[in-house]
C-alpha cells in the first residue's frame, strides 16, 4: 500500500534531493481528472501493473545507486517483490514505452525488481501499523498471494488478522505449484515471513469445509466481522476428450496424471517418478513448468503438445527460451482427442487432431481450428495434462454466486452475494496470475476496510513534483537491453532446486535502469516565455515537440489530440507531447529561455 504519509515524503525528499528533486515546498497534491489522466496515459508500464507498483520510481532509485529504497517502493504496491522478481508474468514490460516501435526493447522491470530485492542495503525499511486496532476481527481462508496480500494490508489498517491454509506451509501456488528452480522457498519464506509478522496470526494445516476434521464455512462467519475467500482455482480442468473408445480413459490408464496434481504432490514432498517419453498437454506456466520438472526427473524426451503455437501461449518468452535450451520441444498446432492404451493398462500414445490458425479472440491469442481427418498418434509413456485449473467450492456450506466460468462473483468492495464474505485471487478471476492476485488482494482489503470501519478511509491522488534536471542522458536511449544470467544447462538436471535465473549484479543492473525513459517525468512549455527559437524541436529526437494551433480537451478534462500546424501564422503554442517524448532531456538542456519545466507526477494514495 502506497500511502503517503508525511514522514514518507521526509525521506524521500532526503533520499532524492540530490538527483535533482526540489525541497518539500516543490511538492503538491492534485484530484484534477487531467492529472489523473496524465498519468495513466504517460506511465503505461503503472498503468498495465495489476497492483499499481510505482516503475519508474523504483528503477530511478536503482539508477541513484539506492537499492533499499527500490526495494522499499516496490513493496508499498507489492508484499513480495523478490517472489515477483522472478516469476511476474510482466504485463508492463508488454506496453513500455521502449518497446514502443522504434523505440527498441522493453526495459526489463522485473529483472530490475529482482535485482532491487536481491541487492537491497541491510536495515531496508518495512511499512509500519498505520491504525491502532480497530477491534475487527478478520479471518481468510487460503495463503496463496492474494490471502498474504490481503493479510498484510488489513493488519496495518488495525484489525485482527487470522489467516487459515489448508497445507503445511503457506504460500498457495507459490510454494506448491511454482517449481523451486524458478522460486527459490528461502526468498519467499522472507517475504512471507515479512508480510505476516505485524501480526497476523497464520494457521496452518487448517482445512475449512464440511469434512470430518474440517472448520465450516460458518463457523469462521459467526466468529469473525469478516470472512474473505482466497481459496484460488484448487481443481484441475479435465482433457475433454472426443471419446474414451480409443482406448480407455483419463482415468482408467496408468501413467497419465493432472499436471497441477503431480506439481502439488511434488511440493508436498511426494516422490513422483516419470517415463522416458513424457508428453505435456496445455500452454501455460503449469505445462512449462511439468515438462522441465519431468526433465529433471530424468525423462530423456520431453514435448509440450499446444493446441495453436508458442507465439500465443501465456508465459514469459524467458520461460520458453529457458524450457528449449533445456531441450524441450514445443510442437503446435494439435488437440488432443483419445488416448491409446496396452493390453496391460499403461499408456502407449495420444491421438492428436491437427489444427489450423483461425481468427483472433479477444484476450489476443488465436483460434484453433481442427483440420478434418488429420488424426494422428504421438507415442508417449507419460502424460501430463496441464491446460487449466479451475475453482473448486467444496468447502462452502452456504450458497455463493458464481459467474458463467464458475467464479465468485462480487460486489465492487469485494463482497459476494453472503453477507459478511468477501472473495479476491483467482477464487474470482479463475486461473490467473500472481501479481493479478496481490493486487487484487490489496483492493479487496481496503473494501474491506471499509465496510468494518463504515466509510472509504484511503483516496488516490496525484503527487506533482517539481525536477530541476533531467535525470537521465541522451546516450541511455541507446544502450542495448541486458539479458539474465543464467546456470549452465549442464548442472540444471542435478538438482530441482539449482535457480536458473542468477540475476543482475550491481552493473547489470545500473546498466539496465539507465535504459528507462523515466516516464513520469513530465515536460512542459511555458508557452508566455517561449519564444519560438525552434531550438527544441531542432534538438528533438523525435516528432515530441510541435507546432499546434489548439488542444482538444476531452470531456473527461483530460488533455485530447493536438491540432498541429506548420503554418507560423496560426501556431497558438510550442508543445511537448508527452507520448512521443523519451524524457532524453535534449529540449530541456537547450532552451535559452528556461521555459521547459520537468515535474514527476506519481500515484499516491492519502488518508482522508
Ligand atoms: C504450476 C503453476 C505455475 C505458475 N506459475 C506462475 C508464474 O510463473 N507467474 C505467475 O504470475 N503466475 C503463475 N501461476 C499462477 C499463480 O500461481 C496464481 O494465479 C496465484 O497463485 C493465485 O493466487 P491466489 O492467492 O488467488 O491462490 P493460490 O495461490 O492458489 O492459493 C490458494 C490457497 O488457498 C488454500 N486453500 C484452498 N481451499 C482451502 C480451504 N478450504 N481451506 C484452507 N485453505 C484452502 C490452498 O491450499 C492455497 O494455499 C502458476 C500457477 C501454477 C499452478
Ligand atoms: S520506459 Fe520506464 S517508465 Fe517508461 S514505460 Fe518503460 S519501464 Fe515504464
Ligand atoms: S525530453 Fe524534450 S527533446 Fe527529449 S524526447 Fe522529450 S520532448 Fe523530445
Ligand atoms: S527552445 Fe525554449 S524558447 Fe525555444 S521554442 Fe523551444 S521552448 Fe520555446
Amino acid at each position: 500500500m502506497k500511502v503517503d504519509r508525511n514522514r514518507d515524503a521526509e525521506v524521500r525528499n532526503r533520499d532524492q534531493g540530490d538527483a535533482g528533486v526540489d525541497a518539500a515546498q516543490d511538492v503538491h497534491h492534485s484530484d484534477d481528472p487531467r492529472d489523473f489522466g496524465w498519468v495513466h496515459e504517460n506511465v503505461p508500464c503503472q498503468s498495465a501493473c495489476p497492483a499499481g507498483t510505482d516503475i519508474p520510481a523504483y528503477i530511478l532509485a536503482i539508477l541513484q545507486g539506492k537499492r533499499g529504497l527500490s526495494y522499499e517502493i516496490n513493496r508499498e504496491a507489492n508484499v513480495l517483490p523478490g517472489v515477483l522478481g522472478r516469476i511476474c508474468s510482466r504485463p508492463c514490460e508488454d506496453q513500455c514505452r521502449h518497446g514502443w516501435p522504434g523505440n527498441g526493447e522493453p526495459v526489463s522491470i522485473c529483472h530490475l525488481k529482482r535485482a532491487a530485492a536481491d541487492l537491497k542495503d541491510i536495515g531496508h525499511r518495512l511499512n509500519e501499523s498505520l491504525y491502532g486496532p480497530s477491534g475487527k476481527r478478520v479471518a481468510i481462508v487460503g495463503s496463496g498471494p492474494a490471502g498474504i496480500a490481503a493479510a498484510h494490508d488489513l493488519s496495518l489498517m488495525g484489525h485482527d488478522v487470522t489467516l487459515f491454509e489448508r497445507e503445511k506451509q503457506a504460500g498457495g501456488m507459490l510454494m506448491y505449484g511454482i517449481p523451486e528452480f524458478r522460486l527459490p522457498r528461502d526468498i519467499l519464506r522472507e517475504e512471507i515471513h515479512n508480510a505476516l509478522r505485524l501480526g497476523v496470526d497464520l494457521k496452518t494445516g487448517v482445512s475449512i469445509g464440511n469434512g470430518k476434521g474440517e472448520t465450516p464455512l460458518s463457523e469462521l462467519r459467526n466468529n469473525y466481522d469478516a470472512v474473505l475467500l482466497a481459496t484460488g482455482c484448487m481443481a484441475a480442468t479435465d482433457l475433454p476428450l472426443r471419446d474414451a473408445l480409443k482406448g480407455g480413459s483419463v482415468d482408467e490408464i496408468t501413467n497419465i496424471e493432472y499436471g497441477f496434481d503431480f506439481l502439488l504432490d511434488l511440493h508436498r514432498g511426494l516422490e513422483k517418478k516419470v517415463g522416458k517419453r513424457v508428453a505435456v498437454v496445455g500452454a501455460g506456466f503449469t505445462a512449462l513448468d511439468c515438462a522441465r520438472v519431468a526433465r529433471r526427473l530424468g525423462a530423456e524426451d520431453v514435448t509440450i503438445h499446444l493446441r495453436t503455437t508458442e507465439e500465443y501461449i501465456p508465459v514469459t518468452k524467458d520461460e520458453i527460451l529457458e524450457a528449449k535450451r533445456e531441450d524441450v520441444a514445443l510442437l503446435g498446432l494439435r488437440t488432443p482427442v483419445g488416448i491409446h492404451s496396452t493390453k496391460d493398462g499403461r499408456l502407449k500414445s495420444v491421438e492428436f487432431v491437427q489444427n489450423r490458425l483461425g481468427g483472433w479472440r479477444e484476450n489476443g491469442r488465436r483460434k484453433a481450428i481442427a483440420i478434418e481427418a488429420s488424426e494422428f498418434e504421438f507415442d508417449c509413456d507419460t502424460l501430463l495434462v496441464a491446460i487449466g485449473q479451475k475453482t473448486a467450492h467444496d468447502f462452502l456450506d452456504d450458497k455463493l454466486t458464481f459467474d458463467r466460468w464458475g467464479n465468485a462473483s462480487i460486489n465492487e468492495n469485494g463482497m459476494t452475494s453472503l453477507v459478511g464474505v468477501f472473495a479476491a485471487g483467482d477464487y474470482v478471476k479463475g486461473a490467473s496470475t500472481v501479481i493479478e492476485a496481490v493486487g487484487q488482494g490489496r483492493e479487496i482489503a481496503k473494501g474491506i476496510d471499509t465496510w468494518l470501519v463504515g466509510k472509504p478511509r484511503y483516496k488516490q491522488v496525484v503527487r506533482i513534483e517539481k525536477v530541476t534536471e533531467p535525470l537521465r542522458e541522451r546516450s541511455f536511449d541507446f544502450i542495448a537491453r541486458c539479458h539474465m544470467p543464467t546456470a549452465e544447462i549442464e548442472g540444471r538436471s542435478a538438482s530441482l532446486g539449482l535457480e536458473v535465473e542468477n540475476g543482475f549484479d550491481e552493473d547489470l543492473s545500473h546498466q539496465e535502469a539507465k535504459r528507462c525513459y523515466l516516464c513520469n517525468l513530465k515536460y512542459n512549455i511555458d508557452v508566455d516565455n517561449c519564444i519560438y527559437c525552434r531550438a527544441c524541436i531542432e534538438v528533438a529526437p523525435k516528432n515530441c515537440i510541435k507546432m499546434v494551433e489548439g488542444i482538444k480537451i476531452n470531456q473527461d478534462g483530460t488533455y485530447g489530440d493536438l491540432q498541429e500546424t506548420t503554418e507560423w501564422d496560426h501556431v497558438g503554442a510550442i508543445w511537448i507531447d508527452n507520448n512521443e517524448c523519451i524524457r532524453c532531456g535534449a529540449c530541456y538542456n537547450v532552451c535559452p529561455t528556461n521555459c521547459i519545466s520537468i515535474t514527476r507526477n506519481q500515484l499516491v494514495q492519502r488518508e482522508f
